[in-house]
């Protein structure tokens, strides 16, 4: 067909392309260097006048014009299905990559036991959440809860039942927290929750309810005979009036609270800074 038909051009960029992600590089490599030679063979041949140059699109075969409607219909008729394939495996590809990436970032920003948000991705929405209380003045709550005696449910039922109560846990926070609060996992048996637009008795409130249902639970596991109960402690502490609070600063005064709530006994509520918020002791 010639060295200077558009056919030629687009066969030699878009075959190896779509080759590529195809059949992988070598295959494509070995494949397109013989081309190469073949069409070098071609071209020589042509020029030291072996061969006539593009003979199949010389003339037209009927009326053996050299522009004819043929030649341009020939290399339409050609061009038009190797387009459309190169801008479908385009597209299908993007689609692949853009969907690959959406997946990686899911992965990394969700916990994947519970499907909950991670410790980074949560610490990223208490910030967006603190920011936007201080801009609204509105209030915002943090809540820090562990599991209790969570070891014990690992050492005596195995890590499966361990597994199946966090599960738990990650489902009741899901129920009865609102849509607009955030819920993370972010240690072991610890979760987090921010709780936007909530003073201390609303914390209060949400927190009980969370608190009654987790005593209320009861977590099947396959191979045990008896069903699982658990308990936790919640430590909570609420940004109000003290605008200039760091986020690290209000995580680690739930998480003060949370010490308490653990001394008290556990399966309880502690509010930082309350009256029968006892002072940390030494080295704590
Ligand atoms: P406390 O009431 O003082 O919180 O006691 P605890 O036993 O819950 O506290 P501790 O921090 O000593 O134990 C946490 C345990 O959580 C340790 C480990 O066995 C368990 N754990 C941590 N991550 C996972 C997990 O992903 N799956 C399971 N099944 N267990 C985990
Ligand atoms: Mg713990
Ligand atoms: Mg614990």
């Amino acid at each position: 067909i010639g060295l200077y038909n558009p056919m030629l051009g687009l066969v030699l960029v878009g075959g190896p392309l779509t080759g590529f992600a195809l059949f992988g590089i070598p295959r494509v490599a070995i494949n397109f260097t013989l081309c190469l030679f073949l069409l070098f063979v071609i071209v020589s041949l042509s020029i030291s006048g072996k061969i006539e140059y593009a003979p199949l699109f010389k003339a037209d075969p009927v009326t053996k014009l050299y522009q004819s409607s043929y030649w341009i219909l020939s290399v339409v008729g050609a061009s038009v299905p190797f387009v459309t394939t190169m801008f479908v495996f385009t597209l299908v590809l993007l689609g692949r990559l853009q969907f690959r990436e959406a997946q990686m970032h899911a992965r990394a920003v969700t916990d994947a036991l519970t499907g909950l948000s991670n410790r980074r991705a949560l610490f990223e929405q208490l910030e967006y959440e603190m920011a936007r209380a201080r801009r609204t003045d509105s209030p915002l709550s943090v809540c820090l809860l562990d599991l209790d005696y969570f070891k014990k449910i690992n050492d005596s039922h195995g890590h499966a039942a361990g597994d199946a109560v966090l599960c738990a846990v990650a489902d009741l926070l899901r129920e009865n927290l609102r849509d607009t609060d955030r819920i993370g996992r972010i240690g072991g048996e610890e979760f987090l929750l921010v709780l936007p637009d909530t003073d201390r008795a609303g914390a209060r409130t949400v927190i009980e309810r969370c608190q009654q249902s987790f005593r209320a639970h009861r977590v099947t596991v396959a191979g045990l005979s008896s069903p699982l109960r658990f308990t936790a402690s919640f430590g909570i502490a609420c940004m109000e009036q003290d605008v200039e609070l760091e986020e690290a600063l209000l995580v680690a005064r739930a998480d003060e609270a949370l010490y308490i709530a653990k001394e008290q006994g556990r399966d309880c509520i502690a509010f930082w800074g309350t009256a029968q918020s006892s002072p940390l002791p030494e080295g704590a």
